[in-house]
């Protein structure tokens, strides 16, 4: 069992940039996804939110690219695809300070970028380049791109690439990349529909890792709720939570409609925020995540649509405003807090509606998730039970007498 960055086959100068990172010793799967990537091996690996997986690929990349360096100048030879612009550049950087000791470079493309930027980029040698699909594919269309000198490619965040209806560009980018060596495809998780057949045809004999960390990383995540009897009582407990023991938080709500409400709620009482939604201009998201980023403000109010892969560090609480949809969505927003073996809080304010979610998350993740009150602020209502009894809950799984017919899908 590998417990040190020394034992995983790495030059010198990367375990130097690695230590200047400050990372300790590898996560999961860095120990577990590392070596097979350096043994040839297409890797299908799967791990939570926050455990590492940048590294997990750009390590064996940079590697591989000193081993086997070029001979003479040209396009580049990774390609790394991101569902977001954000994350693209999140990964650049993170590739970019592990690859400082060397001369190796580092380039992206995504959309939201003049054409023109772009242009000289594309003349000059790139040895990583990480680009959203879309953009890309523009690019290869307009033979401005050159994928014929692929030898890795790896996608971040697949099922996310999924969700976001990139299939078909992934598929289209894999065939264009066809002399390549090696796939490695990196996801939080590997359930999501589709994945399976998705992958099939993109990688070839994978090894397939699940690193679960989960259950020792996510002890760190101390989780709890609070019920409010109604939305004037929920925003109550909001602001005592934000204004007692809150330092940095994302709340999380369901819709930009009430992520516009609770800002202008919030704001009337001189919480100052920052948001970020889905569909809105690159810049301004930027300016948002900047702003929460350098600790020019303390609250991120974000949609999931906007929150998808990006890392943003240091949270010490995941404010579920409005529950998610269902439990895996949960694991997303709370991954972002107790990020690589810091502390965090993971905090849901319910209404009795909510009740069943949040017990559905407690049966999904095995974890303990306690009621806690604040003080004159105790719910008055009792706590509702949903008894299974009830035709419509899925949750009863009698596996014995469901051989009716009728369409009772979960
Ligand atoms: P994931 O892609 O799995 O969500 P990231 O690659 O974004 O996770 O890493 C999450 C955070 O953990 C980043 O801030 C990263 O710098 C940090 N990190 C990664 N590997 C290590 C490590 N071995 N030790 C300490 N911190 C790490
Ligand atoms: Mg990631």
């Amino acid at each position: 069992m590998i417990r040190t960055f020394a034992e995983l086959d790495l030059d010198q100068n990367l375990i130097e940039a690695i230590e200047q990172m400050g990372f300790e010793r590898p996560t999961q799967i860095q120990a577990d996804a590392i070596p097979q990537a350096l043994d040839g091996k297409d890797v299908l690996a799967s791990a939570p939110t926050g455990t590492g997986k940048t590294a997990a690929f750009v390590l064996p990349a940079l590697q591989y690219l000193q081993d086997f360096p070029r001979k003479k100048a040209g396009p580049a030879r990774v390609l790394i695809l991101t569902p977001t612009r954000e994350l693209a550049m999140q990964v650049a950087d993170q590739a970019r300070a592990l690859a400082k000791n060397t001369n190796l470079n580092i380039f992206t493309i995504t959309g939201g970028v003049m054409y023109q930027e772009h242009a000289d980029i594309l003349g000059t040698t790139q040895d990583i380049v990480v680009a959203t699909p879309g953009r890309l594919m523009e690019y290869i269309e307009a033979e401005r791109f050159d994928c014929r000198a692929i030898e890795w490619l790896i996608l971040d965040e697949a099922d996310r690439m999924l969700d976001m209806g990139f299939g078909p560009v992934v598929d289209r980018l894999s065939a264009e990349c066809r002399w390549r060596k090696q796939t490695l495809l990196f996801s939080a998780t590997l359930e999501g529909k589709g994945v399976e057949g998705f992958t099939e045809d993109l990688l070839k004999n994978p090894v397939k890792i699940e690193a679960d960390p989960s259950r020792r990383e996510r002890k760190k995540i101390t989780q709890w709720y609070h019920r409010a009897d109604n939305a004037e009582h929920k925003l109550a407990l909001l602001k005592a939570i934000l204004s007692d023991q809150a330092e940095r938080s994302i709340i999380f709500v369901k819709t930009r409609e009430r992520l516009a409400e609770l800002r202008g709620q919030l704001e009337s009482v001189q919480i100052v925020c920052s948001w970020i939604q889905g569909e809105m201009p690159q810049d301004r998201r930027n300016n948002a995540i900047q702003r929460f980023r350098d600790g020019e403000v303390n609250v991120l109010i974000a949609t999931d649509v906007a929150a998808r892969g990006i890392d943003l560090p240091d949270v010490s609480h995941v404010i579920n405003y409005d529950m998610p949809r269902t439990a895996d969505v949960y694991l997303h927003r709370i991954g972002r807090t107790a990020r690589a073996g810091k502390k965090g809080n993971a905090i849901s304010i319910i209404e009795a509606h909510d009740q069943p979610m949040i017990e559905r998350v407690m049966r999904y993740t095995k974890d303990e998730i306690k009621e806690r009150y604040i003080k004159d602020l105790r719910p008055k209502a009792k706590k509702p039970t949903f008894k299974k009894k009830k035709k419509k809950s899925a949750e009863t799984k009698k596996k014995s007498n469901v051989k009716k017919k009728t369409g009772k899908k979960k």
